[in-house]
């Protein structure tokens, strides 16, 4: 496909960048192989926009994957971070900032008692499996296909959005012997579940799931689903845990939990609770998280883990995150929603708008997606000259179809009237597109 706009800088930013680390970037996803041109370099952010090295502004539906809640350079964070860095950027201590973010994660979500800080989702769900197997004294472990809980070894099966993204049957380096205790089964399929505890009695440490996963785009558990998982987990031994690290105090105060209020033994949070920076978290059940150490022998540790700069960052963002805030995402969620549904209907594309709370991603089908198979199903060409089409136009999607949409308080009007600007074209587009065009 020709892109009729170009991007000289990001362009040579990114010829430099490719010299000297794979790919060109540090993270799969940023290096728009799914959708094909330049990745955007960005060198600024403010409110709702991005701005990349040539100058070009975009509203950004991609919200740095999720965290930018507050939309970019809140004063607030901002405030709260400049006054930690004064203070010094790491001690190797405890301090009082990361005893206040526990205690702000308790007291907003019941079901976690105790928590403890890290710094990547990543390794929230790597601890939070190694104590359940810890804890239970079992070794495998159930996950759902399309769900991704970070680029943890046993958990990199059928693992959603990047993997997706890149059509890696399997990765290379994770060996028979990491993935062998894992057990990959279709998303909201409890039968599923059911059939794999009465294959493995006692065996299974854990079942892990994203609270409503927006890792295969938005696919939120049908009715029941969470509710029964926690049941065969109760039933058979074994602890559900809730991976909130994408919904975590974004779908709502209390994440997912709070939509759907089923308490899972163990959560695992990152993304929003760290206001931009690295923080994440993994917490419950008391009687379980005792078995960490020093209380316990389950061994995890880091050497910024609780660094005071994000704990800073984390707390001034969910300070600002009460009902309202929520109230005011869920509203611009709801109206970006209805404006590319116009949009593409209008067009006549077939398309299936689905949405978790505030998440919220487009799947180019006419049918209801209820698993990564059916996710797969979708017609990905035309996300791609829809994608285009929007980012030509200064809006910033995420750059795979296989990808929840973010948005922030800070999308006002303006960014809203241009998102509107664009969608005509873009829907144009999506219609217009071949799969050879693609
Ligand atoms: N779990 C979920 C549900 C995620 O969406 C992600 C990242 O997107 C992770 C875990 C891993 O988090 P991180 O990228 O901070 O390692």
């Amino acid at each position: 496909m020709a892109y009729s706009y170009e991007a000289p800088v990001s362009q040579s930013l990114f010829d430099r960048a490719s010299l000297v680390t794979p790919g060109g970037v540090n993270s799969p996803v940023r290096a728009f192989r799914a959708v094909g041109g330049t990745p955007r370099f960005m060198v600024s952010g403010n409110g709702p926009y991005l701005t990349d090295a040539d100058g070009r502004e975009y509203v950004d539906l991609v919200c740095s994957w999720g965290p930018m809640i507050l939309g970019h350079s809140h004063p607030a964070v901002i405030e709260a971070v400049q006054s930690a860095v004064a203070r010094g950027t790491s001690f190797g201590t405890p301090g009082e900032g990361e005893v206040t973010l526990a205690e702000e994660i308790v007291d907003r979500i019941d079901p976690v008692e105790q928590v403890r800080l890290v710094s990547s989702g990543t390794e929230a769900t790597m601890s939070a499996i190694r104590l359940a197997r810890g804890f239970t004294g079992r070794t495998k472990i159930v996950k759902f296909a399309g769900c991704y809980h970070g680029h943890v070894d046993a958990l990199l099966a059928a693992a959603g959005s990047g993997v997706a993204t890149f059509a890696l049957p399997d990765t290379p380096g994770v060996t028979g012997a990491q993935a062998g205790d894992t057990i990959v089964l279709p998303y909201n399929d409890l039968a599923a579940v059911h059939e794999a505890f009465r294959a493995h009695p006692g065996e299974i440490a854990c079942v892990i799931t994203e609270a409503s996963p927006g890792n295969m785009g938005v696919v939120p558990p049908l009715p029941g689903f969470n509710e029964g998982l926690k049941a065969a987990c109760a039933k058979n031994g074994a602890l559900y845990i809730s991976d909130e690290v994408m919904t975590g105090f974004r779908t709502s105060r209390a994440g997912w939990y709070g939509v759907d209020g089923v308490v899972p033994d163990l959560m695992t949070f990152g993304k929003v609770m760290g206001g931009g920076f690295p923080a994440a978290a993994f917490g419950g059940r008391q009687d379980v998280m005792a078995h960490l150490a020093p209380a316990g022998p389950v061994y995890q540790a880091g050497t910024l883990s609780g660094n005071p700069i994000a704990t800073a960052a984390g707390l001034a963002q969910l300070r600002l995150l009460d009902d309202a805030a929520y109230e005011k995402v869920n509203a611009v969620s709801a109206e970006i929603q209805d404006l590319v549904t116009q949009a593409l209907g209008k067009e006549g594309v077939a398309h299936r708008l689905q949405t978790a709370s505030n998440m919220f991603s487009v799947f180019f089908t006419g049918s209801q997606v209820r698993n990564y198979e059916d996710a797969k199903k979708q017609e990905s060409f035309r996300f791609t000259a829809f994608f285009h089409s929007m980012l030509a136009q200064g809006v910033y999607l995420p750059p795979s179809a296989f990808e929840s949409w973010f948005v922030s308080t800070a999308h006002d009007d303006r960014a809203i009237e241009r998102i509107a600007a664009a969608l005509p074209a873009a829907a144009r587009a999506a219609a217009e597109a071949t799969e050879v065009s693609a």
